[in-house]
């Protein structure tokens, strides 16, 4: 039995520094496999509705090789300031499984597409650069069920199902060197490729469901020591909470098997969530054991300047790019920078607000979208939307002072909870605030005259009487006067009249 680590990782980092490099797998976003024609789109269906002769693995069959899977590790190689290679060539990886039919998977092993790239994000330590291998194309394979007797899905199966629709889809794995020293730093590292991977479009990159894999190579090392200690391989990682636990974990394991005079051992465990511990699955293999030889069906791939640029070309705007332009152009701090660039539909509203509405301040935008609008998505409402255009027309009522801040709130939320228009909204509800002088005098007036022992406060030198008769005046007019103008009105009445 192995005792869960008090605080995640803390202990043993006093003595041990941990050496960890990530592998992850992200699912391309391309209409049909890697090299057949079948379908990509098999969420929800019958399984094996998606499968042909060339990835069910028949003999006879031959590979066509998917060009938009190509294009998406390219982008992605661009995207990570890493080396597009000009000739590339695809390599058999042999392994028996029952998910792999043709008992080899086509990978790339000795010339990935990309090579030597790099990623740089903010941790809680400041900014960390982790710096990227290799990034290669290779392709999915099928998907084994294990029920028991009465259909439930275990691990110690009475009848294990095949589903080859998986099988054959488009895969790109990104390894790391061992750059990273922390758990959080690989919880980080993995986000911000995530990120990456939603804003070029390679791959919507879901860890729920497997389209992104995140497994972590974790040994430890005595502080001040220089060579690698035995690594051990994490798997199942299936949430961006569970990569940084799982890690802590590991280094927590290693550190105090070896301080018991015990030995780490190469292996792969696996990440269990609900007992948050990890466990043995098997021992790891070697990389010779899996006899890479070049793939005799496929001819290497050339990638011509052209084309290169091409792809170059289509790169939308990058994450880290954009939060110093939201610093620069917008005088956002880096946090809001981050937070607002960090979540996709947050920057989509961001964007397409500024777009909407001409002169609305992007500053106070930001701050309602980071604000009100995440609370929003993140709180009991949720399953609501926002329309970029609505929140333009709001964010300007409020600069314009046309209505308050709190009320523009509640706007905001029911906007949010059932689509209908800000300005519809503001009509119905009288939230159009009074800022007409006029108006506003004869509310102050009338609410000076009906609270005499308040104003007498005030002469005796009670300044928070002020307060007092603010608060009558809001409440006279249904909360729609323009507070700061009732402040000044009040003031001046008063000081007349003294
Ligand atoms: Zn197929």
């Amino acid at each position: 039995m192995t005792s869960a680590p008090a605080a995640a990782g803390t202990g043993a980092l006093a003595r041990y520094e941990a050496v960890i490099g990530i592998e992850i797998h992200c699912q391309l976003k391309t209409a049909s496999k890697m090299f057949c024609a079948c379908d990509t789109q098999i969420e929800g269906a019958e399984p094996n509705s998606h499968c042909c002769p060339v990835c069910l693995g028949l003999p006879g069959t031959l590979p066509t090789i998917n060009k938009s899977a190509v294009e998406w590790v390219i982008a992605t190689g661009f995207a990570i300031d890493g080396e597009v290679a000009t000739t590339t060539r695809w390599d058999r990886k042999n392994y028996f499984y029952p998910d792999i039919p043709k008992g080899y998977q086509i990978s790339q092993y000795q010339l990935p597409l990309v090579a030597n790239g790099k990623l740089t994000f903010d941790t809680s330590e400041g900014p960390f650069t982790v710096r990227v291998r290799r990034a290669h194309l290779e392709e999915d394979t099928g998907r084994l069920i294990h029920e028991d007797r009465d259909g439930r899905r275990v691990s110690l199966a009475r009848r294990s199902l095949i589903d080859f629709d998986r099988s054959g889809m488009p895969l790109m794995e990104i390894v790391t060197e061992p750059d990273i020293r922390t758990a959080e730093q690989a919880r980080r590292y993995a986000e911000e490729l995530r990120l990456l991977m939603r804003t070029i479009g390679a791959s919507d990159a879901e860890m729920e469901n497997g389209q992104m894999r995140v497994e972590a190579n974790v040994s430890i090392r005595p502080i001040g020591r220089e060579a690698f200690g035995t690594r051990v391989e994490v798997k199942n990682m299936n949430s961006m909470r569970a990569v940084e636990r799982a890690i802590a974990f590991e280094i927590e394991r290693q550190a105090e098997l070896i301080d018991g005079g015990g030995a780490v051992h190469m292996e792969t465990r696996g990440w269990d969530d609900p007992s948050q511990s990890t466990y043995h699955m098997r021992p790891k293999e070697e990389e010779n054991d899996y006899r890479y030889f070049p793939e005799p069906d496929l001819p290497p791939l050339t990638t011509t300047p052209e084309w290169l640029a091409a792809i170059k070309a289509r790169l939308p705007e990058l994450p880290a790019v954009r939060r110093t332009r939201y610093q620069t152009e917008f005088g956002l701090s880096g946090y809001d920078a981050s937070v607002l660039v960090n979540d996709l539909a947050s920057t989509a509203l961001f964007e397409g607000a500024l777009a909407a509405g001409e002169g609305v301040p992007a500053k106070l935008l930001a701050n309602w979208v980071t604000g009100e609008y995440m609370r929003l998505v993140k709180g009991e409402e949720s399953g609501g939307s926002a329309d970029p255009v609505q929140l333009a027309a709001l964010v300007k009522l409020v600069a314009d002072g046309a209505i308050s801040g709190t009320n523009a709130k509640e706007v905001f939320a029911e906007h949010f909870a059932t689509g209908r228009v800000v300005a519809a909204i503001v009509e119905a509800r009288g939230f159009r605030q009074i800022s007409d002088a006029g108006a506003l005098g004869t509310a102050v007036d009338e609410v000076l005259a009906a609270n005499p022992a308040a104003v007498a406060d005030y002469r005796a030198g009670k300044g928070a009487a002020v307060g007092f008769l603010v608060g009558q005046v809001m409440k006279a007019t249904r909360g729609q006067a323009n507070a700061a103008m009732v402040q000044t009105a009040l003031r001046e009445r008063l000081a007349k009249t003294e």
